[in-house]
């Protein structure tokens, strides 16, 4: 029969770690923790299976369920030594629910349940504890109700209907803090709570303990498919079908008095990855009070401080784990009258800074290998690495100005300008029309996310370094500071108040996570540290230590990695700032921006407009030079790396102007009439212009084009060559779908460089290839590839061409289709491997077929996405390339891709050492 159900406690577990498909994230690790001898509280998990049943079947259990929660109950109480509902001896438990990966908050938990008015009066005999009862009472209470009986805030400036009824208490009892209401006023809120209960649902509060736990696992289940939890899961590519597991496990409290507690802790620091105890606490509170942000929490430090006997076995604990499992750890903890309890671990969130700098210390520590370093970072944090910093004078003089507002806790390192909105609705409303906004709440709950994900930077005026906010924040690599106790925030009129001042919606602030600082107005950024180093020379890699550890990162990827990066660059500033990230050559040279550059528009359009050959010629003829001098100048940032330039692609209409007063300046430059440059503009419109007149097509209609382009690669490749620099051109030839088309232009291409190669009296070597950028290409690459001596992958026309999809009108309908799942993500994002891939595979395969030494890169904007990277691992091609900025993304990418499908002689050893531990 199927087990649906696995206990923990007393030092023994049925599950593991290994098993968080089943169990979940926290399930296993509650099993490990009690299997490596940590205390943790007795318990048992209901596996993710049943949560699988429970939506395959009309959201019911499976029949034996029951019967095995009645034993693992029994198994709970034997070693607690209390029984569910026993007045004079109660077991209370919490319902935690808890999925395969960490959903941080996306589902809630129930404490204290087993309470009800008669266990309540019995816990007060045995504990002597009135107002730990009732506070543990109306805990549950608000928390079943919230949770199970969907007592939640239903329009965006509400609060939370219980928060209403705590406030009005307080209030009534002229107090600021949960911790000042007696025991009364708490049994009080007990009752009002149940009337709110009551009055919304029409039914009463369960009072059998049986009822209530059914219900709240129930709801732990339903709540997989809640708004917010889906959310989640599309922002972090969650299957559906995973579920969630839900844990039952005994009660410890922290809200027990002053000598109790509860906290939350990373094992080392998560905003900056330094090696030291990294968390929070609370006295006389229970679990969510830290997270939650209700009540502003103390740093370990002070721990140590005020308990240096639980401070001291909490950090044996913390290197225990991190030895145990070889990674950096959250932690939840309670204490519960001077004993200290785990309750949760798991691997813990954090910024790219952290990421990098743990990964690297831990290489140095022994704790792992550089290639495990490398899995651990995923590449698309490297952008937070290269993202600008403050200016540190600008801050200066805007604090000196008086326009520090506050500060907070440094949650989310970074800098961030941007106006403020007050919701999280209003966030995603205002970025949607292109502003630059800063979500500004009293403290962020899992409903902020979209939100949170819309904003530049997040502010909140509770929680502490690990609420809800500065979590969330740090995994999306947002800015934040959290816990600005000085900001009056008043949501029903969308403003706040702080240092006597008002600051509206849509004001300008600016927040500098790294810091904490929250200040008025804009302040300008300058570039980060490894662009300091990199790109301005204006910071010596000794005196930047994140600099440091990206480099080794860096190189530990370049050690492992086998494609080749190069990038797009078609100015020789942006070749330049693509080598200091790493690129080894450039992957695509667009030649149709330098049509725009200082002087060339001009012959550029005379060529347009001209009749015949002989006129066309010569307004080339005032380009070559024009051009010839760009060549040279990226053949000489590039040194010798190799410089794929491809042939003119844009269909022409693009370079005339379309308005009647431009057209008419124009015609008066060049000294044609005004009807003729209308005619001729006119004549250039297409219908679907992607698929007219362009790419090869010019050149094989207007082979001069071809003509001048090849000579002005060609003479500077002969002129930087003179120089004594190396040079490498490869004449790549867009929109080919036919062999012949290619071998028309090829011609051209080799005619011209053998005349340059004459008059010059030089040699040098160049290759000619093409682009594969529409199906037919792809699917005769066999034909096309006795003539291209290389292939290049655009992969933005070859998904437009191979989906039938024009990028430019996509969005109204490929939003929808990537919320319906017909496409997992933007195909023009994240390359669809099923068609295009399966196309690119067909081409890579047939080419080589003829030509075995085919030289294969991409140059689509997939180039620098991780996934497509891998995929362009996969279907072994030479390089990929990307825009300079993402250069360090796929030299991480590439590794990690490389890794992946190690050869089996190099994977044995790690295979056995990861079966060890
Ligand atoms: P989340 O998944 O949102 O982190 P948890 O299941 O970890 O939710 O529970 C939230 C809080 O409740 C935690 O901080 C934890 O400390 C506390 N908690 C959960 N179970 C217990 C328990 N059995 N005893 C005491 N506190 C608990
Ligand atoms: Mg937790
Ligand atoms: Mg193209």
């Amino acid at each position: 029969m199927a087990k649906y159900v696995y206990f923990f406690g007393k030092g023994k577990a049925e599950g593991k770690a290994e098993m968080k498909n089943l169990l979940g994230g926290k399930g296993a690790n509650l099993a490990e923790m009690t299997n490596i001898g940590l205390p943790v509280p007795a318990g048992f998990t209901i596996s993710t299976e049943v949560c699988t049943y429970y939506y395959a079947n009309k959201k019911s259990f499976p029949k034996s369920l029951q019967s095995e929660v009645k034993k693992a109950i029994a198994k709970i109480e034997k070693a607690m030594g209390a029984k569910v509902g026993d007045v004079k001896n109660p077991l209370l438990v919490s319902i935690r629910s808890g999925a395969r990966a960490s959903m941080p908050g996306m589902m809630d938990t129930i404490l204290n349940l087993g309470l009800n008015d008669e266990v309540a009066e019995g816990l007060v005999k045995k504990t002597n504890n009135r107002r730990f009862v009732y506070d543990s009472y109306r805990r549950f209470v608000q928390m079943y109700g919230d949770v199970v009986l969907g007592l939640k805030p239903v329009h965006k400036d509400e609060i939370d209907p219980f928060e209403v009824i705590i406030e009005a208490k307080k209030k009534s009892k002229g107090v600021h803090l949960d911790t000042e209401l007696t025991a009364d006023d708490l049994k009080d809120l007990v009752s009002l709570f149940k009337n709110a209960i009551k009055e919304k649902t029409g039914s009463d509060f369960p009072q059998d303990p049986m009822t209530q736990l059914w219900g709240a696992v129930g709801a732990v289940f339903g709540s997989w498919s809640n708004d917010r939890a889906i959310a989640y899961r599309k922002m972090y590519d969650i299957p559906e079908s995973w579920g969630t597991a839900v844990n039952i496990q005994s009660m410890v409290f922290g809200n027990m008095g002053d000598d109790s507690g509860t906290g939350v802790a990373f094992t080392r620091d998560a905003a900056t990855g330094e090696n030291v105890f990294y968390g929070e606490y609370l006295m006389n509170a229970q679990g969510e009070d830290v997270v939650a942000g209700t009540r502003t929490p103390l740093p370990m430090s002070q721990l140590a401080k005020d308990n240096p006997t639980i401070y001291a076995q909490l950090d044996k604990i913390r290197k225990k784990l991190e030895k145990h499992y070889r990674e950096m750890n959250d932690i939840e903890f309670t204490i519960q009258q001077g004993k200290l309890y785990m309750l949760q671990c798991r691997s813990g969130k954090r910024t790219a800074f952290a990421a990098i700098r743990i990964a690297v210390d831990m290489v140095e520590e022994k704790l792992i290998t550089d290639k495990e370093a490398l899995m651990r970072i995923d590449p698309e944090q490297l952008n937070q690495l290269l993202r600008p910093v403050f200016d540190l004078k600008e801050k200066e003089s805007a604090v000196k100005s008086g326009r520090l507002l506050t500060k907070g806790l440094n949650a989310g390192p970074g800098a961030a300008t941007g106006r403020v909105v007050f919701n999280a609705p209003d966030a995603e409303a205002w970025k949607k029309r292109g502003e630059l906004v800063i979500l500004t709440r009293i403290e962020t709950s899992p409903e902020d996310i979209k939100g949170m994900d819309a904003a530049e930077g997040i502010l909140t005026a509770r929680g502490g370094m690990t609420s809800h906010a500065a979590l969330v924040a740090r995994q999306m690599g947002k800015v934040c500071v959290a816990g600005c106790a000085a900001l009056d925030i008043d949501y029903s009129t969308h403003t706040m108040k702080v240092k006597g001042k008002l600051i509206k919606e849509g004001d300008w602030i600016s927040l500098d996570g790294t810091t904490g600082e929250v200040i008025e107005g804009k302040v300008p950024t300058k570039p980060s540290e490894v662009l300091r180093v990199l790109v301005d020379k204006s910071l010596a890699p000794k005196e930047a230590p994140i600099y440091q550890e990206y480099a080794k990162i860096m190189a530990w990827a370049d050690k492992y990695r086998r494609l080749k990066i190069r990038t797009n660059a078609d100015q020789p500033d942006q070749a330049l700032n693509a080598v200091a990230f790493g690129a080894e050559g450039i992957g695509l040279c667009r030649t149709e921006h330098m049509f725009f550059g200082e002087g060339k528009i001009g012959p550029m359009r005379e060529m347009i407009l001209a009749d015949t050959v002989q006129e066309r010629k010569a307004a080339l003829a005032k380009l070559l030079p024009l051009q010839r001098s760009d060549f040279e100048g990226i053949f000489e940032a590039m040194n010798g790396r190799p410089v794929t330039i491809r042939t003119i692609d844009p269909p022409l209409h693009e370079f005339v102007p379309h308005e009647e007063a431009a057209q008419r300046q124009l015609a008066a430059q060049i000294g044609i009439t005004y009807e003729k440059v209308h005619h001729r503009v006119e004549s250039l419109h297409e219908f679907n212009p992607m698929l007219g007149f362009r790419g090869c097509r010019l050149g094989i209609i207007f082979p001069e084009i071809t003509e001048m382009q090849s000579r002005a690669i060609f003479e500077a490749a002969a002129n930087i060559q003179a120089k004594g620099i190396k040079v490498e051109p490869e004449v790549m030839i867009p929109l080919v779908g036919n062999v012949k088309e290619l071998e028309h232009q090829e011609k051209i291409v080799r005619r011209v460089a053998d005349e340059v190669m004459k008059e010059k009296g030089v040699k040098f070597r160049y290759l000619v290839g093409t682009m594969i950028e529409i199906p037919r290409g792809a699917i005769t690459a066999d034909e096309i590839a006795t003539v291209a001596e290389f292939f290049s992958f655009g992969t933005n026309d070859l998904t437009q061409t191979t989906l039938g999809v024009s990028r430019d009108d996509a969005a109204r309908f490929l939003v929808p289709y990537v919320e319906k799942e017909i496409y997992p993500k933007d195909p023009f994002e994240v390359l669809d491997r099923g068609g295009v891939g399966a196309l690119m595979k067909i081409a890579v395969e047939k080419g080589r077929s003829v030509r075995s030494d085919l030289k294969v890169g991409i140059c689509g904007e997939h180039g620098g996405d991780p996934s497509s990277v891998e995929f362009c691992h996969e279907i072994n091609q030479n390089y990929v390339s990307c825009s300079p900025f993402r250069v360090p993304i796929a030299r991480l990418a590439a590794a990690r891709a490389a890794l992946k499908d190690a050869p089996p002689s190099k994977t044995k050893k790690a295979a056995k050492k990861s079966k060890k531990k």
